[in-house]
Parts: structure tokens; sequence; C-alpha cells
């Protein structure tokens, strides 16, 4: 099970939700690109897109339901029709859902298997009622198997999982995210990315979605500028940059290739500010939104955090 260090083990207070703050007086400045924030659903799905307009946003991602848990939450049809009202009101696009943590769709005991079909097939559900435009999904752990088996079983159930409901006429994507590459987990490189969209065009709308901590860890070089041009060559050969439709951007608390997830503040880890820089102004990636999964150390950090990736736009 892969650990995840934004939003987690901190303690709530320590927050600050801009919710209970005043909003703001005018509308928080844009840039040309879509930069966003993963935001607190907590109190409804609806406060999770008022968060990120609070946060000076103009996209974010969330959780449907619990991340930890099995248990999947339901969305009231006045919520759905409340968060696109909002996301019309402050122009916040795409909207973005990260799966629960608990899903292992390489997962081979079939028990197991079974309950994460069944519920990655709530967060597809989910996903179209609230009129998502994207899902991510890492692509799970192949413990008992080899990466070969696990990459194909992750396919599978991923068509299995998404049988008769309508992705393509909710304008829903599945994107599958590269991971660090902590033992067994599928998806640290490019090459096992592609493979798992190989399989499945045709069969669900799907993409990528890249994070910056988890390739960097992963041992891509994404800090020297040449390391970048040929990171970005090989994901452009593999995945394809048009597939890549979400950046994770998370700077990192570990060193380059030491496989260990820990995400720090953009500009105050091991990647630095360039590459932000770099990704925010290529030219073949304007069609990308990009999201910070940053800790909350201090109240402001996911403010801050915003702030940091919009002052790096140039163009
Ligand atoms: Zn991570
Ligand atoms: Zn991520």
């Amino acid at each position: 099970m892969p650990r995840y260090a934004f939003r987690s083990n901190k303690p709530k207070v320590k927050e600050g939700d801009v919710l209970k703050l005043p909003p703001p007086a005018e509308p928080p400045a844009r840039t040309s690109r879509r930069i966003g924030m993963h935001t607190s659903a907590s109190g409804g799905v609806p406060n999770a897109a008022e968060r990120a307009y609070r946060l000076g946003c103009n996209t974010f991602q969330m959780f449907s339901s619990s991340p930890r848990q099995w248990a999947q939450a339901v969305v009231q049809p006045a919520q759905c029709g409340e968060i696109q009202r909002l996301r019309e009101k402050y122009d916040l696009h795409p909207l973005v859902i990260h799966t629960n943590y608990l899903v292992n769709l390489a997962s081979q005991n079939e028990a197991f298997l079974k309950q994460s079909i069944e519920a990655f097939r709530g967060e597809i559900e989910r996903a179209l009622q609230v009129k998502a435009d994207y899902l991510v999904l890492h692509p799970g752990s192949f413990r008992g198997a080899d990466r070969e088996q696990g990459l194909l079983r992750t396919s599978a159930a991923i068509a299995a999982s998404s049988t008769g409901l309508d992705l393509v006429a909710g304008g829903l994507t599945i994107l599958i995210e590269n991971t660090a590459g902590a033992e067994f987990s599928l998806g640290a490189s490019f090459d096992q990315v592609a493979e798992v969209l190989d399989r499945l065009r045709g069969l669900v709308p799907i993409g990528a979605c890249i994070d910056t901590c988890h390739t960097h860890v992963a041992g891509y070089d994404i800090v020297s500028d040449k390391g970048f041009r040929q990171t970005l060559a090989e994901l452009d050969a593999t995945v394809g940059l048009k597939n890549v439709r979400v950046w994770h951007c998370n700077d990192a608390k570990a060193a380059r290739g030491s496989k260990l997830d820990r995400h720090q503040h953009v500009g105050k880890g091991t990647i630095g500010l360039e590459p932000f820089r770099r990704l925010l102004n290529h030219p073949k990636l304007k069609h990308c939104a990009f999201i910070a999964e940053t800790p909350i150390d201090e109240p402001g950090d996911d403010r801050r955090n915003v702030e940091t990736l919009k002052s790096l736009v140039t163009s």
C-alpha cells in the first residue's frame, strides 16, 4: 500500500479551513493555465468547489468518498446540482476525482480484487453523478504475481468495473497515475503506465496523470535542464504528452531514486522551483491541469502552494 504524504497524519485544527474565513472580496487572479489543489470535500462535495475558489484555483481535485474506508458515500442529487452551479460560477475546470487508496485492481487475492472492483465501480458512478472530467487511479500492487500479470489484471479490472457505464456520454476519462515505485507497486515507469493505456484504448476513455514527486523519486531526472527534456521526451514516446491530462505538482522530501513518496511544498524540496516553471510553461502541456497535493503544515500552506504555481506561469 503506497503511503501518501498529503493531508495525512496532520492535526486537522492546523489546516485553517478556508471556509471559516471571510470569502475573498474580489475573485482571485487567474493565469493562462489551469492550476489547483486537492481540496477537502468535508461537509459535502460542493464545499470542495467553494474551498478551491477561495484558495485561488481554477481547477481542483477531491475525493468523492472517504479515502481510507470501503463504505461508499452517497452523493445527493442536490449536491450534484450545487457543485455544478459553483463550478460554472467560479469557472472551475476540470474537476478531478482521486480514487480511494484501498482499491487495488491488481490484487492477486480474489476476494480483495472483487471488493476493489466494486469500490472502483462506485468511484466511476459518483464521478459520473458529479460530472467530473477525470478519475485518477493508481495502477495497484502486484504482490504475489509478476509485474506483467499485475498490469494485465489491472487493465481487465478497470474494464470490468466500467461495464455498462457510459463514460463517453458522461464526459469522464480515467487517468492512470504513475507511482513512486515502492515494492510491488505498478506504474513507476512511463512504460507501465503506457501499457495500461494501450490495453484499455477503445474500451474506456483513458489517459494519464503524472506526479512530479513520484517521477523524481522513481528515478527520472526532471531537475537538470537536460534531464527534464529527456524525461519529457521519454514520456512523449511512451504515454504521449497529449494523453497526459493532469500533472500532480508536488515537490519531494526524499532524494531522486529513493522510491519514498513524501510530498513537499512546491519549490521547497529536492525538486525545487525550476522544473515546475518548465512544466507550467511547456507549449505541449497547455491542455493539462496542474494540481498540488502538498502537505498542510501551517494554516495557509494550501493557498501559498497554489500562489507559487501561479507565479511561475510566464506566458
Ligand atoms: Zn504521492
Ligand atoms: Zn499524486
